[in-house]
């Protein structure tokens, strides 16, 4: 059967509303003042951009809400839509000591976003374009968080920038591809609006190496930044895999974001293959856009699944299935439209091994199938544009961490391409590093502040903690720039 659009556009508005609400004042100055304004605070360390937290949080009790987006946007000009998308309790929120005094962690991203919903709702300009220009100009290729994170840091330095984004729109996986009910394209595209006002040029529907030549831009900027992200989704290989009601998840999410929300056409029985956090997305907003079922099809098991533990809990509270142990054999068909999966059970084998189970193959109903399998990196795309770019094996691109430059020394890269598929936070954090990198190499200075990206460790309690034991806090696994 086509798929069609299930829900009037009153219930698919109130089934999409955001997830967690903004705090009231008095909610917010109340989680602001329960922080210890902490020295050495290991929030900011296990932020990728290094976001002053406690600061704007000081800022916030204080009832300075502009100086608080100020503090947050300078470091992080995605700041509004990384307190809506970042896994806060693997990050800051994880390192808070909060957790090791047994009380719960400062609702970090909830600020956040109580403090930038002020400056973006009334129209606050909080950042400048430099004051000096240096007369050097960068393009960055792609206008997702990676080239939005480094477009910013250039232009704040004084650089003519020029980003080249093959969509209509920028801003991304947070203008196309996260779940409505967390990031709303137009909370992506007021971010957009804020890198423009530095004085960055976003040209859209501008694909470099069609029209546009990596040999022109070489010639007409002093370097070039790469930002590309991801490619299309892994395929199954079965057969069935291109019926007209099996989609990408990137796909079924973008229509969330490109179409009404009661015009988006969805199965009443829909699968979705894969458990990381794009396949919670894509599953949960089926149910909530009126699938009858929507169930999660992973070949491993509940403890194995990529999503975030905060995840599994929200497709749970929406109603939706899981079947662990389970892969897809064949998309089944009947005059040319999807009708069920055939599946089997798997099991891993003493050797530790994943394995299909003989003879276990069973049939479910299914009207929409949504493939959720991860990402290719864009090695095709990366060979054509730069055939002289080192690879490594996975098809990421070879680059000096610290500074994000590549084997060709012009070409500096972060985000997904470089890193493989990481958070929102740690591409803009990529992008703000490689605009340092970029920075560095063309005028010889470095730029002083903190950038990270990090992993929880164990250290001495921060100064102001009231703490007498050692917290966790996150090790550095890059460098702190200095003057
Ligand atoms: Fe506040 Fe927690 Fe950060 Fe300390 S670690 S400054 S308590 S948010």
């Amino acid at each position: 059967m086509k798929l069609k659009p299930i829900l009037s556009a009153k219930q698919a508005a109130a089934n999409m509303a955001e997830i967690e609400p903004r705090y009231s004042p008095q909610e917010a100055l109340v989680e602001a003042e329960r922080c210890l304004y902490c020295f050495d605070a290991p929030c900011i360390m296990a932020c990728p951009t290094g976001i002053d937290i406690p600061a704007f949080i000081k800022k916030i009790a204080h009832g300075n809400l502009t100086g608080a987006a100020r503090t947050i946007l300078q470091a992080n000009p995605l700041g509004a839509s990384c307190a809506r998308v970042c896994p806060t309790s693997a990050l800051c929120e994880g390192a808070c000591v909060m957790l090791d005094r047994d009380e719960k962690p400062i609702k970090i991203g909830r600020l956040q976003r109580y403090a930038t919903d002020h400056v973006f709702e009334n129209n606050i300009a909080v950042l400048k374009p430099a004051a000096q220009k240096i007369g050097k100009s960068v393009a960055v290729i792609g206008g997702g968080p990676a080239g939005l994170g480094c477009a910013a840091e250039l232009a704040q330095l004084g650089y003519d920038v020029t980003i080249f984004e093959k969509e209509q729109q920028a801003g991304g996986l947070n203008t196309y591809g996260i779940a409505y009910y967390k990031l709303r394209p137009e909370d992506s595209l007021a971010e957009v609006e804020l890198v423009k006002s530095l004085g960055v040029k976003i040209r859209t529907g501008a694909e470099v190496g069609r029209r546009i030549k990596v040999a022109d831009l070489e010639k007409k900027f002093d370097a070039i930044f790469v930002g590309v992200g991801l490619g299309r989704t892994y395929r199954l290989n079965i057969p069935g895999e291109d019926l007209p009601e099996v989609f990408e998840a990137l796909d079924f999410i973008r229509l969330i974001h490109t179409l009404p929300l009661h015009k988006v056409p969805v199965g009443r029985r829909v699968a979705v293959i894969g458990c990381g956090n794009t396949a919670i997305d894509a599953v949960t907003q089926a149910k909530r856009l009126g699938a009858e079922e929507a169930v999660i099809v992973y070949r491993r098991g509940e403890k194995d699944m990529p999503a975030y533990p905060y995840e599994y809990e929200i497709a749970k509270a929406d109603g939706c299935g899981f079947m662990f142990h389970t892969a897809p054999v064949e998309v089944l068909a009947e005059k040319g439209r999807v009708t069920g999966l055939k599946l089997a059970r798997t099991r891993f084998n003493a050797q530790g091994k994943l394995e299909t189970v003989k003879g276990s193959e069973f049939i479910e109903p299914f009207d929409m199938v949504i493939k959720a399998l991860g990402q290719e990196p864009q090695t095709a795309m990366l060979k054509k544009l730069f055939p002289k770019l080192k690879l490594a094996k996975d098809g990421t691109v070879v680059r000096d961490p610290a500074s994000g430059q590549t084997s060709l020394k012009h070409v500096f890269v972060g985000g997904d391409c470089a890193n493989g598929g990481r958070e929102v936070v740690n591409a803009v954090g990529e992008g703000k590093k490689a605009a340092r990198g970029i920075h560095r190499w063309l005028t010889g200075e470095r730029v002083a502040g903190p950038i990270q990206t990090t992993r929880l460790g164990v250290a001495g309690p921060p100064f102001g903690s009231g703490l007498d034991h050692p917290v966790r806090v996150p090790e550095l696994e890059a460098e702190y720039y200095k003057r």
